[in-house]
């Protein structure tokens, strides 16, 4: 008798910073759900400048929307990489130098409590804590969740390094999932 599938409760960092920004965060939500993956809940949508950007470089650039998504998935880790960065190419990402504009950045934040430090895979994501346009989106959906510093998702959002970074919630931007 073959095993039921286990579900693994998984967190993924959507981010988009060129062109149609929220349609390319909209139809990756919408890839995602395929075999061995559902998508259960989907944060609010952040908006917040390019991390480290130098005065006068807006135009090249431009600042990113972000949100966070919580899914169930029978794939493994590295299964699930292998989808995120099929999704990616699919909505058109080309990868240029590091942290260069993109149309679609698909990060997996947490896959259960899973911890890794592969070559090709971190977990939990190492840069939860520093960037606010993670930590916000995760707390509001895993604010219990602790991280391998030993901090609550609830208590990261307080913390000076995410409350110096500028940052907004998006009023009435909503990715819509499911049927
Ligand atoms: P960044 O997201 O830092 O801007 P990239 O998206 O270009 O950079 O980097 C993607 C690479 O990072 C992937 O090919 C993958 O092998 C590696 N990686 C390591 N840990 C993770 C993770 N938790 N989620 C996604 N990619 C990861
Ligand atoms: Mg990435």
């Amino acid at each position: 008798m073959t095993q039921p599938a286990e579900w693994v409760t998984g967190y993924l960092g959507l981010g988009s910073s060129i062109g149609e920004r929220e349609s390319h965060l909209q139809s990756a939500l919408q890839r995602l759900t395929s075999k061995g993956v559902r998508v259960v809940a989907v944060s609010s949508i952040y908006e917040s400048p390019h991390l480290g950007l130098a005065p006068g470089d807006s135009e090249r650039y431009p600042p990113h929307l972000n949100c966070v998504v919580e899914l169930e998935t029978t794939l493994s880790p590295i299964g699930l990489l292998e989808r995120v960065l099929e999704i990616e190419r699919a909505g058109g990402r080309e990868r240029a130098e590091r942290w260069s504009p993109r149309t679609i950045d698909i990060d997996i934040l947490l896959y259960g409590a899973r911890v890794e430090s592969s070559p090709r895979l971190t977990l939990p994501h190492p840069g939860i804590a520093e960037r606010a346009f993670v930590a916000l989106p995760l707390a509001e959906l895993a604010p219990d969740t602790v991280l391998r510093n030993g901090q609550r998702l609830r208590e990261i959002v307080l913390t000076d390094e995410v409350q110096r970074q500028a940052i907004w919630r998006v009023a009435g931007l909503v990715l819509s999932f499911g049927e």
